[in-house]
């Protein structure tokens, strides 16, 4: 049976570091409309052009342009079996978009919406310290290092700092996230497919308490 699923919490909550263990272990796609952005960034295509000011500056690329990648990525093959969103949807309108893009790609429903929860000082620590490689695979200095310093564990990429992770930019990004992408809590929850998540966990905790909130045994 195909599930879709979305990741909510702020940047920082762990929303990548957990779709990529959980989308792994239970066979859906894992769907980081950061990560598409970031891949249409480098290689210089028209959205990746446009995309680039608004991430720089720590605001939320326009919806019209999230909704088509999302619409185009939902219709590859491997969607069909299910999906894992990570840092999608952020706004109200595209939430409502997705809804209806499930309803009409898959006569599917969003099963449930862990929102991963944590006090804005940790996020700070967490995405100061952050390295990824350009696969989407997440570290921290402190909290999850790589076995070699530099290097990507899971696939040997050099792991580099994101731009968008200095200080000030975290700060845009935490405030953007409280006043565009925080009303989809109450947004779920009166769907009634919210479940919360206490982030402040260790990273295999907090993967278990998802699990639970899926109905998944995660053992
Ligand atoms: P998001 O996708 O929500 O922005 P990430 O998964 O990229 O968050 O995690 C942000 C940073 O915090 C990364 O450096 C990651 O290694 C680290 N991290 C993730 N989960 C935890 C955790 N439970 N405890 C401590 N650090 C964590
Ligand atoms: P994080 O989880 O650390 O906040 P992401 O990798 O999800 O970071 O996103 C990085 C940037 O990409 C965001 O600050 C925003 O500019 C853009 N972005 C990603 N997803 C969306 C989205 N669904 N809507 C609008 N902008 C987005």
């Amino acid at each position: 049976m195909a599930n879709y699923y979305v990741l909510l919490g702020p940047p920082g909550a762990g929303k990548g570091t957990q779709a990529k263990l959980i989308s792994e272990k239970i066979g859906v796609a894992h769907i980081s409309t950061g990560d598409l952005l970031r891949e249409n960034v480098k290689n210089r295509t028209v959205l990746g052009l446009e995309a680039q000011g608004y991430m720089n500056s720590g605001r939320l690329v326009p919806d019209d342009l999230i909704i088509s990648m999302v619409r185009e990525r939902i219709a590859l093959p491997d969607c069909s079996k299910g999906a894992l969103m990570d840092g999608f949807p952020r706004t109200v309108a595209q939430a409502e978009a997705f809804d209806k893009m499930l309803q009409d790609a898959f006569n599917a429903k969003i099963a449930c919406v862990p929102c991963i929860e944590v006090p804005a000082v940790l996020l700070i620590e967490r995405l100061s310290g952050r390295t990824m490689c350009p696969n989407g695979h997440v570290f921290h200095q402190v909290f999850n290092p790589p076995a070699a310093e530099g290097v990507c564990d899971e696939c040997g990429a050099a792991l580099y700092q994101r731009d968008d992770d200095k200080v000030e930019t975290v700060t845009k990004r935490i405030e953007v996230y409280e006043n565009q992408t925080a009303p989809l809590i109450a947004y779920y929850d009166q769907a009634g497919i919210l479940a919360r998540v206490d982030g402040t966990q260790q990273i295999d905790s907090v993967t278990a308490q998802i699990f639970s909130a899926l109905g998944i045994d995660g053992a």
